[in-house]
């Protein structure tokens, strides 16, 4: 049998940039400075540009940017937030640890993301904040969530851990709304060799209250202005994810190159395939089709050598974590959490491997 076939090869990205990690790792240790300093800043000030963002705050990790960015804007007991029904818990837990009540709202199964068009059927007058999510690097459709938000005084945070580089509308996400969230966990496009994240913004008082807030609540030392935490993004992260931002579009790009060859490969096999609309540009962090029997479908493809992912498997309403929501009936984020499968992907992806997983889901579909 060929070579097994992993659904992402983390350690690949750092075979092909092994010299210049070392050497950022090495300097921040030579340097002596090992919270905050120039590596932060520099990182920061690459990673707003990138984004077409005038601001960015690194912190801890993607939770922590999302939750601070709820916290940096005011909301928390007693307010209401609403998300996607069908996205990574996170979403849903940072809404929670403000205190405030998460609002679930359904997606358009075609695209995955939140359907603006439900959107205000779910506004009351708790309501303070929409949090869109640009599920497995596709953009949410922002100009009706925007207009809605502008129509009803609601802020809008947006959950990017899956769109670094990607465009809505020619635009990179960074900025469209209040606030945008960020995770450099590992495995997403842009991925640090730990945790982290950041937030970005075009609003400079709110990015002030960010830096605050993710250190103490300080600004200078010993001086407390708010309770803030602690959630600083690392200089060694900051340092790796620099190396590796020089990197992010090409990386993109060969994720797209590999997108284009599944969605060829597989347009008559059967299986739901990912729709882009043309007002977006998605960056493919899940490449994620749909088929009634997913499971039997993973097994026969693991029997092949082939790795897949399920993203997710439970929606967020039926975790333990949200007990209280269980009885919420949510058919179209339950039902795509019953079909979906994600297939291999990610930069260091050959087109050989590719090739392989499109023949071996022929071979599965035509028996
Ligand atoms: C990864 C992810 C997060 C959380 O990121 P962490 O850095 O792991 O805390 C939040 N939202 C979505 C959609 C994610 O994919």
């Amino acid at each position: 049998m060929s070579a097994p076939i992993a659904f992402l090869d983390v350690l690949a990205a750092y075979a092909e940039l092994r010299p210049q990690i070392d050497a950022a790792v090495a300097r921040v240790l030579q340097s002596g400075c090992y919270i905050g300093g120039e590596e932060v800043e520099r990182f920061e000030s690459d990673w707003a540009t990138f984004c077409e963002a005038r601001q960015a705050i690194g912190v801890g990790n993607g939770l922590d940017a999302l939750r601070l960015a709820l916290l940096a804007l005011d909301i928390g007991p007693g307010d209401e937030v609403i998300v996607p029904s069908n996205t990574f818990i996170a979403t849903w837990l940072a809404v929670a640890q403000v205190g405030a009540v998460a609002v679930p709202v359904e997606p358009d199964p075609s695209s995955f993301n939140l359907d603006a068009t439900r959107i205000e059927a779910a506004i009351t007058h708790r309501t303070r904040a929409i949090m869109p999510v640009h599920l497995y690097g596709q953009p949410a459709d922002l100009d009706p969530i925007l207009a809605i938000a502008r129509r009803h005084g609601l802020r809008v945070i947006e959950d990017a851990a899956q769109a670094h580089g990607a465009r809505y509308r020619g635009r990179r996400i960074g900025a469209h709304g209040d606030a945008v969230a960020w995770s450099f966990y590992p495995g997403k496009n842009l991925g640090a060799m730990g945790d982290g994240g950041a937030i970005t913004t075009d609003d400079a008082e709110l990015a002030e209250r960010l830096r605050k807030l993710r250190n103490y609540g300080s600004s200078t030392r010993y001086v407390h202005e708010m309770a803030g935490v602690n959630s600083r993004l690392d200089p060694i992260q900051a340092a790796v994810l620099s190396v590796k931002l020089a990197h992010l579009d090409e990386w993109n790009a060969r994720r797209s190159l590999i997108a284009a060859r599944y969605r060829e490969g597989l347009s008559d096999s059967g299986l739901i395939l990912p729709q882009v609309p043309p007002w977006a540009e998605a960056v493919w962090h899940l490449f994620v089709v749909r088929h009634p029997d997913r499971e039997a479908m993973r097994d026969r493809l693991a029997d092949a050598g082939i790795g897949t992912l399920i993203h997710y498997p439970t929606p967020p309403h039926r975790q333990g974590a949200f007990a209280s929501m269980a009885s919420l009936s949510l058919p179209i984020s339950e039902r795509l959490h019953r079909d979906v499968l994600s297939l291999p992907m990610g930069p260091h992806l050959g087109l050989q491997a590719v090739d392989r997983v499109i023949e071996a889901i022929g071979l599965l579909m035509s028996r």
